[in-house]
C-alpha cells in the first residue's frame, strides 16, 4: 500500500501492492558483527538488548537503541550487559573490566586500568541504578558506586571457573554460578540449589535472579535451563534446533525468560514485551484494551475478503536497510516497532542491518525495512506483504517489506505530520495487516500532510490490538 505525499492537500494514490506467496521461513536469523555474547532485559519487560564481542548492541521489542561500540577499537572483547532501573540506559562491560555507558547509565568505575588475574566475565547492576558489580572468571568481585562488597570466592580453588552473577533484588547480596552449575550465595541472596553435584552435559554460561528474588534460573550452552526456588520453569532449548550455543539468559518480570544464542537468534519462554497490565493468554501476552475507537481498517485478501494478521505466538524479526535512510535509521524504525509491539502485543526482535540489493529476502528476518527510489510523485511509501492460508481457514502474514520513498522529501524524524518516522508508522501499519482509515487524524489515513498527526491515534491504537494476541492464536 502507498503512503503520500508530506504537501497538504495533495490526494493520495494507494496502489495496492499484494503479492499471494509462499515464502518459506528459515528458522531464526543471525545478527550483523561479531558473535551476541551477553544480554539483558529491561525492567520493565517490553524488551531487551543483545551485545555482541566487537560492541555491537542489539535492541529487541521496546529497548531503545541508545548507541553501541560497534565499529569502535576495543581494548578487549565486550562479555558482559546490563540495564539501568529504568530501561533507558544501559552498560557495556569489557573482558578487562572496561565499562562503556549508554543513555542514563552513569560511569561508576571500571577495571580497565587494572591488572587483573583473571579475566571479567559477567557484571550485575544494583536496584537503584547507582553502582554494579564485576565478577572474575576465579570469581573474584569488583564493587562500584553503591554497589556493597558481600563476599568472593577469589580466595578459593573453585572446580570450575565462574561463569556469571546476578544481583538479589535487595542489593545486599549477590549469586555466582560456576560452569559446573555451582552456585555461591553471597549476602542476604539466599542458596536455593544447584546442579554442583550433577555431571552437566553442557556448561552453564550465566544465570537471572527471579524480580522477588526467591529463587533463580542458570542455562547451559546448550540451552539447558535449572530453575530453583520460585523461579518457574517455563521451557528450554535444549534439543531444540539452535544454530549455535547459548550465551547467557534474561528474566522477564511475568516468569519467563529469553535465551540468547551466539548466532544472534533469541529464544523467549513465557514472555511478552507489553508492559504491566497484560492478560496472559495462550497466544501471547494481550496489552490493556484500548480505548475504543473504530476509525481503524484491514487490508483484505482480494479472493475471500478476510482480513490477515502475524501469528501472535512468534516472534516478528526484523532488519533495516539503511542506504538511502537518513541519519538515525535504526532509531526511527526501533521507535515505530516498539510502539507497535506495545500496542498489539506482538513481539519483535531486530536482527541489524542487511543489504536489499545484495539480498532481498534475508532468512529468517521476515519484516524488512528499505528506502527506495519509487519515483518522484506523490507516493511516500509502499508496505508489500505476503500471506498464506493456514490449515484453520485464516490468512498468515508471514513477510513484509516496507518500502520508504527516497524521492519524497521527508522530515527525518518524527517531528511533523510528514516525516520518515510517520511514514514508517504508517507503512508498519500495513505491514501488520491495517488498511487505511478515512479520519485525517489517524497515522493510517492515506494522506500524510504536515498538520497530521505524529504518532499513531486512539484508531491505529485500537486496529493494531486487534492484530496481536487479543484475536486470539492464528491456526
Ligand atoms: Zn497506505
Amino acid at each position: 500500500m502507498s503512503r503520500l505525499s508530506p504537501f497538504a492537500g495533495r490526494v493520495a494514490v494507494c496502489g495496492v501492492v499484494l503479492a499471494a506467496g509462499l515464502v518459506p521461513l528459515a528458522a531464526r536469523s543471525a545478527s550483523a558483527g561479531g558473535a551476541v555474547v551477553a544480554i539483558a532485559a529491561r525492567p520493565q519487560g517490553d524488551g531487551f538488548w543483545t551485545a555482541t564481542s566487537d560492541g555491537g548492541v542489539l535492541p529487541s521489542g521496546a529497548a531503545p537503541n541508545l548507541g553501541s561500540m560497534a565499529g569502535r577499537a576495543l581494548a578487549a572483547p565486550i562479555v558482559g550487559l546490563a540495564s539501568t532501573v529504568d530501561g533507558n540506559g544501559y552498560w557495556l562491560l569489557g573482558r578487562d573490566g572496561g565499562i562503556f555507558s549508554f543513555g542514563d547509565a552513569a560511569f561508576y568505575g571500571s577495571t580497565g586500568g587494572m591488572r587483573l588475574n583473571q579475566p571479567v566475565v559477567g557484571m550485575a547492576a544494583t536496584p537503584t541504578g547507582q553502582g554494579y558489580w564485576f565478577v572474575a572468571a576465579d570469581g573474584g568481585i569488583f564493587s562500584f558506586g553503591d554497589a556493597a562488597f558481600y563476599g568472593s570466592t577469589g580466595g578459593l580453588r573453585l572446580n570450575q571457573p565462574i561463569a556469571g552473577m546476578a544481583a538479589a533484588p535487595t542489593g545486599r547480596g549477590y549469586w555466582l554460578v560456576a560452569r559446573d552449575g555451582g552456585i555461591f550465595a553471597f549476602g542476604n541472596a539466599p542458596f536455593y540449589g544447584s546442579t554442583g553435584s550433577l555431571q552437566l552435559g553442557a556448561p552453564v554460561v550465566g544465570m537471572t535472579a527471579t524480580s522477588d528474588g526467591s529463587g533463580y534460573w542458570f542455562v547451559a550452552s546448550d540451552g539447558g535451563i535449572f530453575a530453583y526456588g520460585d523461579a518457574p520453569f517455563a521451557g528450554s532449548a535444549a534439543g531444540a534446533a539452535t544454530s549455535g550455543p547459548i550465551v547467557g539468559m534474561a528474566a522477564h518480570p511475568g516468569g519467563g525468560y529469553w535465551l540468547a544464542e551466539a548466532s544472534g537468534a533469541d529464544f523467549p519462554y513465557g514472555v511478552s514485551p507489553v508492559p504491566g497490565g497484560a492478560t496472559q493468554t495462550s497466544c501471547g501476552y494481550v496489552p490493556p484494551t484500548p480505548a475504543y475507537n473504530t476509525s481503524y481498517g484491514f487490508e483484505r485478501d482480494p479472493n475471500n475478503g478476510a482480513t490477515m494478521r502475524w501469528d501472535p505466538r512468534t516472534t516478528i524479526h526484523y532488519v533495516i536497510d539503511p542506504n538511502g535512510a537518513p541519519t538515525d535509521v535504526e532509531g526511527v524504525v526501533q521507535s515505530a516497532v516498539g510502539t507497535a509491539a506495545q500496542v498489539s502485543g506482538l513481539q519483535f526482535a531486530y536482527d541489524g542491518t542487511y543489504d536489499s540489493a545484495a539480498d532481498p529476502g534475508p532468512a529468517g528476518s521476515p519484516l524488512r525495512f528499505r528506502w527506495a527510489n519509487l519515483g518522484a510523485g506523490t507516493e511516500g511509501g509502499r508496505a508489500d506483504y505476503s500471506w498464506v492460508y493456514t490449515p484453520g481457514g485464516n490468512n498468515e502474514l508471514i513477510a513484509a517489506v516496507v518500502n520508504v520513498n527516497t524521492a519524497s522529501s521527508l522530515a527525518p524524524d518524527y517531528s511533523n505530520g510528514a516525516s520518515e518516522g510517520t511514514l514508517v508508522l504508517h507503512e508498519l501499519g500495513h505491514a501488520l495487516g491495517l488498511g487505511h482509515a478515512s479520519d485525517s487524524s489517524q497515522i493510517m489515513n492515506a494522506v500524510l500532510s504536515p498538520s497530521g498527526p505524529t504518532g499513531y491515534g486512539p484508531g491505529d491504537r485500537d486496529g493494531l490490538w486487534h492484530q496481536g494476541p487479543a484475536a486470539g492464536c492464528l491456526n
